[in-house]
C-alpha cells in the first residue's frame, strides 16, 4: 500500500493551526492535522473544577481585523462573547496600593503611576529626534521617546501582562510595532498619531476584550468541529522531509509510526518544535527558531468570597509593577467578566506567576505556590482567610519573547523557506503572542500557500 497522499498537512493543532487548516480546507484543500495532546486548541484549555470554569491558559481575546474576518466567514462571530463592560477598569499595584490605569488624557494627568517629573516630560515627545528603526528594547524606546517613568509606571506592568516579560529584553519593534513605525514616518508617536487620525483607516477589529460562556476550550472546540476529518490528536509530526515538490510527513503515535505525502506543511507549532522539525531541511532556519526565548507561567484559579477582600473585586483585574517585589505577575477577576465563571456569592481570581520576572517559580512546589499567592493576595487585595487554589497550571515554556532582532530574524528564517515548495509557517512566535495574532498567523500561513499555487 502507498503513502496516503493528502494535500496538506498542519503540525499543531493550536488556535493558528486550526485557523490554518480551516483557511485551507476553504480553499479546497483536504487536511491532515497532527497534534500529540488530548484536545484541540493548544494551550487554549478550559477545565470545569468544584462550580468554577478555569482557563487554563490565555484568558480574554483582543478580537483584531484578521479573526474578526475569519470568524465572519464561519458564522462564528456569535459565539463569542464580549467581557462586561466593567472590565475597562484596569489597575496597576504600585507603591503598596491598586491604581487605575489612566485611559485619558485627564487621567494621565492624575495618575499617581507617573511623577510630575515623568508627566512633563510626556510633552518632550515630538521634540525627541528619531531613533534607529531595529534594535531597541522596549524600554530604550519607550524610555527616549515619553521617558523613564512611563517604562517602570505603566510599559513594564502591561508587558507583564501580555508577554510575561521584561521590557529590557522585548524588542521595541515586535512588540509596538505601530508606535516604531510611527516615529519613522512622522518623527514623533504623538503627532504621528494625530495626523493618522485624520488619514486612511485600515480594516478594525471588535471593540474589549472576548471569550465565550464557557471558555476558549470551547471556541478552540468549535473551530476543530468544523474541519471535515478531525484532528489527528495523541500524535505527532516526528521528522519531515522533502520529496521532490512535495513533504515526506512522519506522523508517530503511540500505536506507531506511519506516514503522510503532502504537497503543502504548515507548521503550526511552538518555535522550538517547529525548529526540531526544520533541523533536517534547514539547519540554519532551524537555529534561528531554536534562539527564540519563552517565558515560563504559572497559573493559580482561586475561588474566593469578595466579603474576604478589604478591596472591592471590580472590573478587569490588576498588574503588578516590578518594584513592588511580589511574586504575583497580575491577577484577572474572571467572575466579574464573565459571571458564569464561577458559583452564585464566589469570584473566581485567575493568578499568574513566574514569567521573564521569576522564572524559577516554575519549578516551586504547589504549597510554596500557594503560600505566595495567598500573601500577595492579602497585600493586594487585603484578601484575608484561606487562599485554596482551584488549580494550579503550569508553562514551561508559555508566551515566546520576541527580542530586538526579532522581526529581522522571522523575515530572514520566511524568505530562507520560501525557497522550499509549499512551506509555511504559523504561531504566536511568527507576528504577535496573542490568541488573535496567533490565529492571524495561521490564515496568513494559508493564504500563502493558496496564493502560491495560483
Ligand atoms: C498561560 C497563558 C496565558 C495566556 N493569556 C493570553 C490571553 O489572556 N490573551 C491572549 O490573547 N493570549 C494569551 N496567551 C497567548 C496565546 O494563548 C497564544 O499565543 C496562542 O494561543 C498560541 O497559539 P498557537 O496555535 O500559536 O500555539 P499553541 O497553542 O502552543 O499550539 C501549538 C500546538 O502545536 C502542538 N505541537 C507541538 N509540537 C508538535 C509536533 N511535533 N507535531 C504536531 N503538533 C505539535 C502542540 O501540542 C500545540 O497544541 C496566553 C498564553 C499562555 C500560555
Amino acid at each position: 500500500m502507498g503513502v496516503p497522499r493528502v494535500d496538506a498537512v498542519v503540525a499543531g493543532a493550536g488556535v493558528a493551526g486550526l485557523a490554518a487548516a480551516l483557511e485551507l480546507q476553504d480553499a479546497g484543500c483536504e487536511v491532515a492535522v497532527v497534534d500529540p495532546s488530548d484536545r484541540p486548541g493548544g494551550v487554549m484549555r478550559t477545565d470545569h473544577v468544584s462550580g468554577y470554569v478555569i482557563e487554563r491558559g490565555p484568558n480574554t481575546v483582543q478580537v483584531g481585523p484578521t479573526m474578526l474576518g475569519f470568524l465572519r466567514r464561519r458564522g462564528l462571530e456569535e459565539v463569542v462573547l464580549r467581557a462586561r463592560p466593567a472590565s475597562r477598569l484596569r489597575y496597576i499595584f504600585r507603591g503598596g496600593a491598586l491604581v487605575q490605569v489612566p485611559m485619558s488624557p485627564v487621567a494621565l494627568a492624575r495618575t499617581p503611576l507617573l511623577r510630575a517629573r515623568g508627566k512633563l516630560r510626556l510633552l518632550l515627545e515630538p521634540f525627541v529626534r528619531r531613533g534607529p528603526p531595529e534594535g531597541e528594547s522596549v524600554a530604550e524606546f519607550v524610555g527616549r521617546r515619553l521617558g523613564r517613568d512611563v517604562v517602570s509606571g505603566l510599559v513594564g506592568p502591561f508587558l507583564t501582562g501580555v508577554y510575561a516579560g521584561d521590557e529590557d529584553q522585548l524588542g521595541a519593534r515586535a512588540v509596538f510595532k505601530k508606535l516604531v513605525e510611527l516615529e519613522q514616518r512622522y518623527g514623533s508617536i504623538a503627532g504621528g498619531a494625530l495626523l493618522g487620525a485624520f488619514g486612511a483607516r485600515g480594516p478594525r477589529g471588535l471593540r474589549g476584550s472576548y471569550s465565550t460562556e464557557q471558555g476558549l476550550g470551547v471556541f478552540a472546540r468549535s473551530l476543530a468541529d468544523r474541519l471535515a476529518e478531525p484532528p489527528g490528536l495523541g500524535s505527532r509530526v516526528a521528522r519531515i522531509a522533502r520529496d521532490g515538490a512535495r513533504w515526506r510527513v512522519e506522523v508517530s503515535a503511540p500505536s506507531g509510526e506511519r506516514s503522510l505525502d503532502a504537497a503543502r506543511l504548515v507548521l503550526a507549532t511552538p518555535a522550538f518544535a517547529a525548529a526540531e522539525l526544520l533541523r533536517g531541511v534547514d539547519a540554519d532556519a532551524a537555529s534561528a527558531l531554536e534562539e527564540i526565548v519563552y517565558a515560563p507561567i504559572v497559573g493559580i484559579a482561586v475561588g474566593v468570597d469578595p466579603a474576604d477582600a478589604a478591596t472591592p473585586i471590580e472590573g478587569f483585574g490588576f498588574l503588578t509593577a516590578r518594584d513592588e517585589g511580589l511574586a504575583l505577575l497580575g491577577c484577572l477577576f474572571m467572575s466579574r467578566l464573565f459571571p458564569s465563571r464561577a458559583p452564585q456569592g464566589r469570584e473566581l481570581l485567575q493568578c499568574m506567576l513566574a514569567g521573564m520576572r521569576h522564572p524559577d517559580l516554575i519549578d516551586e512546589p504547589d504549597d510554596a505556590l500557594a503560600k505566595r499567592v495567598a500573601a500577595d493576595l492579602e497585600r493586594t487585595l487585603g484578601l484575608r482567610g484561606e487562599v485554596a487554589p482551584l488549580a494550579i497550571t503550569r508553562w514551561p515554556r508559555a508566551v515566546p519573547q520576541p527580542g530586538r532582532d526579532h522581526v529581522g530574524r522571522i523575515g530572514w528564517v520566511r524568505e530562507r523557506l520560501r525557497d522550499l515548495p509549499g512551506l509555511v509557517l504559523a504561531g504566536s512566535y511568527v507576528d504577535g503572542v496573542g490568541v488573535s495574532d496567533a490565529l492571524a498567523s495561521g490564515v496568513v500561513a494559508a493564504q500563502e500557500l493558496v496564493a502560491r499555487d495560483a
